[in-house]
């Protein structure tokens, strides 16, 4: 399957290798190639399914992943991992309101708090589970492809942070991959549709992926091959189990079988469950369902027709055509401007999903032809092709959720790339010291929209020493941030005098969910008005400090030129603004601010004059 290269000069044979796409599912992953042959993308299957599903069973000296490891999700739920992507980059306290869910137990990593499965007294963590189901794919494409295989573009949710995506990276390199890199999951399934692969081609776009579990709706900008998240939405609980669901509480009212059902039989649930989901995939291609079964030696006919079926969900629908509302707000467009829509996820397949969905997007073209559990694999295949150098046209781009920068004078957030810029991206500011003789200088780097860093959320810190000695304000530091194609962050600082430098990648303790990401920025719109009026404050204090300081400096190191009445008076002044400082009243402090550099101006004019005469004694003037 192989591309084989023939250097035409020394005659050797090479073959090119394989680089494939993985989309690493909650529920379930899949594994594909670009075939060089035809340059079509294809799913590489087992059997008969392109689907693994994302299913770990552990036991001490044996691992099981997919299909196989499905039966003990039910006889030895807690050595059966499910879901493991909910966890990834996730701390315990993260995971906290989802632990009683999941059938496997939950532990907090003493050290770095993230969140640790543990299995028959052994603890794990998410990255290694998901390592194990990245392996098993890696083995199917060997298998498949009948090569070694050792790089590899995995897809993550547009919302992942710097956290589960470096997690992701991670779990990569523990399967022996090297992942060339992570893309979103809306860039690759509009990558299957070829959207964004012919240059010239200026679009939006709406992804709607709404799978077993989770539904996001994201908006994406593509220019010149360049694709842009535009606004991401959605909601990690809603999907087509919560259609089975519905019409399994449909179901037990039609019947009255509530009581009997819930608390007699929790079998009977699983099996009106699993009848349910049939149901619903039934009535996808068909207008009427019905089966019978025998509960308590009755015998029940489970029957139900589109429409009602139509009727059950829709709340549920609701929801999300709510959500791409709120994305298409957030994107600033209007609907009319959506060029196309794409259709990812299994529930997408549901007739009445399409149905609504078209309604809302009434000026768009919408894509579901390519199989929606794929389409997301095909798309990674194809960003894998692009990468291993076999098409030269495209670049991804996305951008940040969030703003970054640091912690300035006063607990002040001092942003250095803003929200919404576009990644890879780099952006630096220059800073000094505020003392005479500062060594270190600490160095705290902040995500999030609110003026003081102590409402936005730390993403680590280090200290930039040995500066050399110098007078404050003299110091040049210059702290430059680099977000690489994956949205991982490194933070440099380097005092240009004399060249000392530090360097750290920011890989958090924890990520946030998408849902924090907007309760963050809601929570930056709510306090804008006070949040500019502390930050005012903050920056009046630290003039006031800054001046306070370099007043004492000239009355006490320049006696010869400042009388013995003009440093009573200062000292008096700066006692005034110390007061003014403690009460936190911006006014009075800009008063005294004024007052004291009236006051001290006549002097401080008569220390330059004498200076630049001792500067230029004995020197020739032409
Ligand atoms: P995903 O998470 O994308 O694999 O989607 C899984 C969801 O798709 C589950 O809720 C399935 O019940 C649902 N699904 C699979 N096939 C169909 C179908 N033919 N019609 C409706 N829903 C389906």
């Amino acid at each position: 399957m192989a591309k084989i290269k023939i250097n035409i000069k020394d005659g050797t044979v090479k073959k090119s290798e394989t680089v494939i796409g993985i989309d690493l599912g909650t529920t379930n992953s899949l594994v594909a190639f670009v075939n060089p042959d035809n340059r079509q993308p294809y799913c590489m299957s087992d059997q008969s399914s392109s689907i693994v599903p994302s299913i770990v069973h552990i036991l001490p000296n044996q691992i099981t992943v997919g299909e196989k490891a499905k039966p003990f999700l039910t006889t030895e739920p807690q050595n059966t991992v499910y879901s493991v992507k909910r966890l990834l980059g996730k701390s315990y306290q993260d995971v906290l309101p989802e632990k009683n869910q999941l059938g496997y137990q939950l532990h907090e990593d003493p050290i770095n708090h993230l969140v640790n499965i543990s299995i028959n007294d052994k603890h794990h963590n998410p990255i290694e589970i998901s390592s194990f189901i990245l392996s098993h794919l890696k083995e199917r494409a060997e298998r498949i492809l009948d090569e070694k295989i050792s790089k590899a573009v995995i897809t993550v949710p547009a919302y992942f942070n710097d956290s589960q995506r470096q997690a992701t990276r991670d779990a990569g390199k523990l399967a022996g991959l090297d992942v060339l890199r992570i893309i979103n999951e809306p860039t690759a399934a509009s990558l299957a549709y070829g959207i964004g692969l012919n240059r010239e081609e200026s679009k939006t776009v709406a992804v709607y992926d709404l799978g077993g579990g989770t539904f996001d709706i994201t908006l994406l900008n593509i220019e010149n091959g360049v694709f842009e998240v535009l606004s991401t939405n959605g909601d990690t609980h809603i999907g087509g189990d919560d259609f089975d669901r519905a019409l399994l509480i449909h179901w037990l009212n039609h019947h009255q079988l509530e009581s009997i059902v819930i608390e007699e039989n929790k079998n009977l649930y699983q099996t009106l469950r699993l009848l349910a989901e049939k149901a619903k995939k039934h009535l996808s291609s068909n207008p009427v369902f019905s089966e019978t079964i025998e509960i308590n030696q009755e015998v029940y006919t489970f029957t139900i027709d589109i429409e009602t079926f139509n009727s059950i969900i829709q709340s549920i629908l609701k929801k999300t055509i709510i959500a791409c509302e709120q994305a298409i707000k957030d994107a600033n467009i209007q609907l009319s401007e959506i060029h196309e829509v794409v259709m990812v996820g299994g529930s997408t397949r549901t007739p009445f999903v399409l149905s609504e969905v078209a309604k809302l997007f009434t000026f768009s073209k919408i894509n579901n032809q390519i199989h929606p559990d794929e389409v997301v694999a095909l798309g990674a295949a194809i960003e894998a092709d692009i990468l291993a150098g076999n098409r030269k046209d495209v670049f991804l781009l996305d951008v940040t959720p969030l703003s970054l920068g640091i912690e300035t004078i006063g607990g002040l957030m001092d942003t250095i790339i803003p929200r919404n810029s576009k990644i890879p991206s780099k952006a630096g500011r220059q800073y000094t010291t505020s003392v005479d003789g500062q060594s270190q200088l600490k160095v705290s780097v902040y995500q999030g929209e609110r003026d003081l860093v102590e409402d936005n959320r730390k993403l680590g810190e280090f200290i930039l020493k040995n500066i050399p000695a110098m007078p404050a304000g003299l110091p040049k530091i210059d702290i430059q941030f680099f977000i690489d194609a994956d949205g991982i962050l490194k933070v440099e600082a380097t005092e240009l005098r004399s060249g000392v430098k530090q360097q750290i990648d920011i890989k958090p303790q924890y990520g946030l969910t998408d849902t924090e990401v907007e309760n963050m920025l809601l929570s930056a719109l709510k306090n804008a008005e006070s949040d500019i009026k502390k930050r005012q404050l903050i920056e009046t204090q630290s003039e006031a400090e800054q001046l306070i300081y370099q007043c004492n400096k000239l009355i006490y190191s320049n006696r010869e030129v400042v009388e013995e009445s003009e440093a009573v008076a200062t000292i008096s002044q700066i006692k005034k603004l110390q007061e003014a400082i403690q009460h936190q009243d911006e006014e009075a402090i800009k008063l005294e601010i004024e007052r004291l550099n009236n006051l001290t101006r006549p002097f401080a004019e008569r220390l330059m004059d004498h200076a630049i005469g001792n500067a230029l004694k004995g020197k020739k003037i032409e």
